[in-house]
C-alpha cells in the first residue's frame, strides 16, 4: 500500500519517542509516536462514520494538538481535509459544507447545536472535538479505538485538501491541493531553510490557513522538528517563549508588535536562527528596525493558498528588503502583460505567473474560474502584480484587483502608500481607487494617523512634489484602524465599498 504524503510526513516518524508538539496551552508534550497512535485512532473513528477515500471532512475547530491529529488522520484515511476559519459564522460554514459536499463535519462542542442542524440539512455526519479527542455516535466509540490503521492507498495526484482562500478580493475559493503539491513544497523548504530535527518552531499562526498549516506544520513534520504550539500570537507569551525556540514563522504584524515592545531585545533572540515573514508585505522600515534591535535579518517569502510557496529570500546570501526573494527551486515564475499574456522584460511591472509541482489542481466547483487562471501550459495567473530585478529578486506591487485605472493611466497603490507612510504623523495607509465621473476611477488615500502631528495639507504637498499629477490622491481620509483579516491582510474591498460614493 502506498500513500506518499502519509509516508513522507507521518509514517517516517513511527516509533520516535522524541517530542513533536509542545502544547503551551496545556503545558504538555506529545511525542511523534503518541501523535501517530492517536491519529490512527482518529482515522478509525472517521472511517467508522462511513467516509471513503476522496470524501470531504469539514473541520471548524480551534488550534490544538487534537486538530493537527485530525489532519494526520485525514491523510492516513485518504479523506480530503477541509479546515475552516474559526471566525466563520454558522451560515458561512453551511456554505462550505454545501459547496464541498462534505460527508462529515467536525466542530467544537460549543457549536454542536447549530452544526447538528447543518449536518442534518446536508446529509453529513457530525463529530465534536475537544482536547480529549473526537466524539460522536459510533458503534465502537464506547470501546477504545485501535491505535493502528493501515494507511489508505493514494497517489501523488490525489487531492489531500481543499483549502479555501482568504477571501481578500471576493468570495473564498476552494483550492484543490494534491499530495504532490504539499510534498514538493515541504521537501524544498526543508532544504532551503535548512530545517533539522534540532529545530523548535514557535507556531503562533492559525492552522486553517496555508501559512500555518501546509508551510509551518509540514516543514516541521518533514524535518522531524518540534512545534511549540501557541493558541495565537500573544505578545507576552511570545516574548516569554522566544528563548526556547530556534525559528519563528510569522506575518508582518508579529514583527511590528514585537518591535513595539521594549522588552524585545537581542538577548531574547540569541539562539534564534531564522525569522520568516509572509502573507502580507513587510515594510522596509520593519526590516531595518528589526536588524538594529536583534542583529537578525527577517527572511521574507511569498506564497498563496493555490500554490503554497513561490519565492523566498535566501537563507544564505542577501535578504533584500522590499522583495520577496527568488523563485524556489521547484517554481518557475514570470511576469506577463495582463492584456497579451506575453512575458515582459526584467524590471517591468506585470502579472505574476507561476508554474511547478506546487501549483494546485484547480478550484473546486469553479471550472470557469479555473480555466481563466490556470493556463493550459501549466502557469497559474496569481492575481498579483510585480516585477523581477536584474538579480532575479521578485517584488510585489499589489494585487491586480487593486490596480487603479484613472483617465487611462495605470496607478499602483503601493507607490503612493510608500510616500504616505513616510509622512509625519502617518502610522499606515491604504490607497484605493473609487468611481469618478470623468476619470473612471480616482485615487483616495486612507490613513491611520497620529492626531497631534498629522497635517493633511502638508501631506498633499509632499505627494505633489514626488508624484505625477494623475497619481495624487483626490482625497485623504483618516480612520482609526485599517480593516484586516486574520492573516493581517488589509481588506481593500471593504474600504472601496465605504468610499464608493465620494465622487459620484
Ligand atoms: P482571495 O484569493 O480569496 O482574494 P487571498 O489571496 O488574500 O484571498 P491567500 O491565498 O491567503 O488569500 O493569500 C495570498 C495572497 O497574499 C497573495 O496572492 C499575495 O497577494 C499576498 N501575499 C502573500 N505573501 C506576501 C508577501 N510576502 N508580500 C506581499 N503580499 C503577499
Ligand atoms: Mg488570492
Amino acid at each position: 500500500m502506498s500513500n506518499p504524503l502519509y509516508e513522507g510526513l507521518f509514517a517516517a516518524h513511527q516509533g520516535k519517542q522524541t517530542t513533536f508538539i509542545i502544547d503551551s496551552q496545556n503545558n504538555t508534550e506529545v511525542s511523534y509516536d503518541a501523535f501517530l497512535k492517536q491519529a490512527s485512532q482518529y482515522a478509525n473513528a472517521i472511517t467508522q462514520q462511513g467516509l471513503q477515500p476522496g470524501d470531504r471532512l469539514v473541520a471548524q475547530v480551534g488550534k490544538s494538538v487534537s486538530t493537527l491529529t485530525l489532519y494526520a488522520a485525514c491523510v492516513q484515511a485518504g479523506v480530503v481535509y477541509l479546515p475552516l476559519n474559526t471566525a466563520y459564522t454558522l451560515s458561512e460554514v453551511e456554505y462550505f459544507v454545501q459547496d464541498s459536499g462534505a460527508k462529515l463535519i467536525v466542530c467544537a462542542p460549543e457549536s454542536e447545536p447549530g452544526m447538528a442542524e447543518i449536518a442534518k440539512q446536508h446529509n453529513a455526519a457530525l463529530m465534536t472535538q475537544s482536547n480529549d479527542g473526537l466524539s460522536g455516535s459510533l458503534p465502537d466509540m464506547a470501546q477504545q479505538l485501535a491505535t493502528e490503521f493501515s494507511a489508505v492507498e493514494r497517489s501523488v495526484d490525489d487531492i489531500a485538501s481543499f483549502l479555501y482562500t482568504s477571501g481578500t478580493t471576493g468570495r473564498s475559493k476552494g483550492a484543490m491541493l494534491t499530495q504532490q503539491n504539499l510534498l514538493s513544497n515541504c521537501n524544498v523548504l526543508k532544504e532551503v531553510w535548512e530545517f533539522t530535527e534540532d529545530d523548535v518552531l514557535l507556531h503562533a499562526l492559525p492552522i486553517f490557513h496555508i501559512h500555518g498549516l501546509f508551510v509551518a506544520v509540514n516543514v516541521a513534520l518533514k524535518s522531524g522538528a518540534k512545534l511549540l504550539l501557541e493558541p495565537s500570537f500573544n505578545l507576552d507569551r511570545v516574548i516569554e517563549k522566544l528563548p526556547e525556540v530556534t525559528t519563528l514563522m510569522g506575518v508582518p504584524t508579529f514583527y511590528t508588535r514585537l518591535l513595539g515592545d521594549e522588552r524585545f531585545n537581542r538577548d531574547l533572540t540569541k539562539q534564534m536562527r531564522l525569522f520568516v515573514s509572509g502573507s502580507a508585505p513587510l515594510l522596509s522600515e520593519t526590516h531595518v528596525q528589526f536588524e538594529q534591535r536583534t542583529g537578525h535579518r527577517i527572511l521574507e517569502r511569498y506564497g498563496m493558498t493555490e500554490t503554497n510557496m513561490n519565492t523566498s529570500n535566501p537563507y544564505h546570501g542577501e535578504r533584500r528588503a522590499g522583495t520577496v526573494g527568488l523563485p524556489l527551486p521547484n517554481v518557475e515564475l514570470k511576469i506577463t502583460d495582463p492584456v497579451t499574456g506575453e512575458t515582459l522584460p526584467t524590471g517591468e511591472i506585470g502579472q505574476i505567473e507561476v508554474r511547478g509541482s506546487n501549483v494546485f489542481k484547480g478550484y473546486w466547483n469553479m471550472p470557469e474560474k479555473t480555466a481563466e487562471e490556470l493556463r493550459s501550459n501549466g502557469y497559474f495567473i496569481t492575481g498579483d502584480l510585480g516585477m523581477i530585478d536584474g538579480d532575479g529578486y521578485v517584488s510585489i506591487v499589489g494585487r491586480n484587483k487593486d490596480l487603479i485605472i484613472s483617465g487611462g493611466y495605470n496607478i499602483y497603490p503601493k507607490e503612493i502608500e510608500l510616500i504616505l507612510d513616510e509622512q509625519l504623523g502617518v502610522v499606515e495607509s491604504a490607497v484605493i481607487g473609487v468611481p469618478h465621473p470623468d476619470f473612471g476611477e480616482t485615487v483616495v488615500g486612507v490613513l491611520v494617523a497620529n492626531a497631534e502631528s498629522v497635517d493633511l495639507e502638508k501631506i498633499q504637498l509632499a505627494v505633489k512634489e514626488k508624484l505625477a499629477r494623475f497619481k495624487h490622491p483626490r482625497k485623504l481620509v483618516i480612520i482609526d484602524e485599517l480593516p484586516r483579516n486574520t492573516m493581517g491582510k488589509v481588506q481593500k474591498n471593504i474600504l472601496r465599498e465605504e468610499y464608493k460614493s465620494l465622487f459620484v
